[in-house]
């Protein structure tokens, strides 16, 4: 946006005091936009609008909702270098971190999705076990108008709920990070330019307030992705709300890798840099802190070091990059306090430590790496969310799930063995949504079949697979008797010979032994 708009805006924002999102690049620290917040009663309307909507769009079959859905893939497909430039703008992502997590990512789910949703809302037998006199059969309703909050790290991928939740009849709302509101913009653009009907889906732009606003309003479920900070308080406001509103909340991390000494050092060593350092880090799902046995970690810890150095960070457009910039200066506040406090308590530095001044104005941290790190540091225990990986030497399996589980998060995890029993073991015993063996848990992106959920502080309510579809709908049991009794034997009037034959079942069908063959065959 140039400054003479930027100026005229401003003066309109004095007359009708509306206030605005202006954000930066992250690249270059300059303003880039100025997008108006909604009001309370702007999202108040837009959930009215929304509902109006939803009746026709919830009564088309899922056939051809899919077809309206698949014009927004086209669209991403067709669109993916403006996409790719538009997330750079506003994130200061490399062009690889944007073409895999906020491109591909939605491109397939929505495709995966598409194909699969017939299957996965279709009405099912659902045969009972005892009484065969019954049909029963499992449904799936819209719930209505749904309402999605997303933050700014992966500004596009997220939008897998929404179009989860539009294939299952709802309308939706999307209240998009007031950190990345151009491509709020853009968003809305590709939603209204795909044909989708008017107000089935629409993009609330604004910060907190917004947020809070639609939380408020009369939607029939949140959805929301973000920090545990926020991710309490919308839960504390649906608690006070007059009707009961479902909420999946997907918050943060301190993911851990385990790394054993009977793993392949290698693959290990290329995950734990990938893992650590993808988007700067700053992902739900970072490699966060690393615990390593000791007989193999000085081989180890030298092998991530001889990588991290090796990477190449800056603004430059183009495959070649690997790292980018961190989203605001408040995050590189956190970043440096996190490693600062790491180092202050005895951590080593080995790679990277500090701004990358060569790269500022722009918002660069060099990728880190600690060692000599324990629980007592913040770099070990809270959500840095930036390139660092600290990397932790420890005894034995035992004290790695112990210390993995340390942690008031439990997002993914990784565990690191060529014994497929032992890493098979210890993952059992990590508590995460997600453990990956051999692997990086980092892998929600392209992973539509498996659900996306955390344990602990990291969140609740799947999304992405069957069970992620389903949680966008009303599911309604329809039981049909099928008319080989005149009545029921449970129903009025309780008599004697009633229950002396429900008891006698319980025999039958519960008791052990002798007992069982008495009721099955009589006799003393
Ligand atoms: P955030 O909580 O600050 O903001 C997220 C969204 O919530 C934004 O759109 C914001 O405007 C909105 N919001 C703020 N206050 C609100 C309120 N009171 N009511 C309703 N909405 C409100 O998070 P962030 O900084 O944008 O994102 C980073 C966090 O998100 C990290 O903690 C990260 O781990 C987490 N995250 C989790 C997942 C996951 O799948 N579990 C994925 C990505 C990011």
């Amino acid at each position: 946006m140039s400054a003479t708009a930027i100026s005229k805006l401003s003066e309109l924002e004095k007359k009708d005091e509306r206030r605005y999102i202006e954000n930066t690049c992250p690249m270059t620290g300059e303003v880039i936009g100025r997008i108006p917040i909604c009001t309370e009663e702007e999202v108040d309307q837009a959930v009215s609008n929304a509902r109006l909507a939803q009746k026709a769009w919830g009564a088309l079959s899922v056939a051809e909702r899919v077809r309206y859905v698949l014009r927004v893939r086209d669209l991403f497909v067709e669109r993916r270098e403006h996409i790719l430039d538009t997330i750079r703008q506003d994130t200061g992502k490399t062009r690889a971190d944007a073409l895999l997590a906020d491109v591909f990512t939605v491109i397939d789910g929505t495709t995966y999705f598409c194909k699969q949703a017939q299957k996965m809302l279709s009405p099912h037998k659902n045969p009972l076990h005892l009484f065969k006199n019954k049909k029963s059969t499992i449904m799936y309703e819209p719930l209505g108008v749904v309402g999605v909050i997303t933050p700014w790290n992966f500004p596009t991928a997220f939008l897998s709920d929404v179009v989860l939740a539009l294939l299952a009849g709802n309308s939706v709302l999307l209240k998009p990070s007031e950190v990345t509101p151009l491509i709020g913009e853009m968003t809305a653009k590709i939603f209204a330019d795909s044909g989708l009907p008017q107000n089935v889906f629409q993009v609330l732009q604004g910060d907190g307030s917004t947020g809070a606003a639609l939380v408020r309003s009369d939607v029939d479920k949140i959805v929301f992705t973000g920090s545990v900070r926020t991710g309490r308080a919308i839960y504390k406001e649906l608690a006070q709300k007059e009707r009961f509103t479902p909420v999946a909340l997907e918050l943060g991390g301190k993911d851990p890798f385990v790394i054993l000494e009977d793993a392949d050092l290698e693959r290990a060593a290329d995950a734990t840099v990938w893992g650590g350092l993808v988007n700067s880090g700053q992902m739900c799902a970072s490699v966060e802190r690393v615990y390593v046995i000791e007989s193999i970690a000085e081989e180890f810890t030298n092998m991530v070091v001889e990588r991290v150095k090796k990477l190449r960070q800056g603004p430059q457009d183009g495959p070649d990059v690997d790292i980018g910039a961190i989203i605001f200066p408040r995050q590189m506040d956190v970043i440096d306090d996190h490693v600062k406090d790491a180092i202050d308590k005895g951590a080593k530095l080995l790679a990277g430590g500090g701004r990358n001044q060569e790269l500022a104005p722009g918002y660069y941290y060099k990728p880190t790496v600690l060692s000599n790190v324990n629980h007592s540091m913040k770099v070990m225990t809270e959500e840095t969310f930036g390139p660092i990986i600290p990397i932790m030497v420890v005894k034995n399996e035992e004290e790695a799930i112990k210390l993995a589980n340390d942690s008031i998060y439990g997002l993914t995890a990784g565990v690191w063995s060529q014994n497929p029993e032992r890493a098979e073991r210890v993952a059992k015993r990590i508590e995460a949504g997600t453990v990956a063996i051999n692997d990086c848990g980092a892998n929600a992106f392209g992973f539509c079949e498996a659900p996306w959920f955390g344990v602990k502080e990291s969140g609740f309510g799947a999304v992405h697979s069957k069970e992620g579809v389903r949680n966008f709908s009303k599911v309604k049991h329809i039981v049909k008797d099928r008319g080989w009794m005149r009545k029921e034997l449970h129903w009025f009037p309780n008599n004697a010979k009633n229950y002396n034959m429900l008891s006698r079942l319980v025999d039958i069908l519960f008791s052990k032994g002798e007992k069982r063959l008495k009721a099955l065959f009589g006799g003393e």
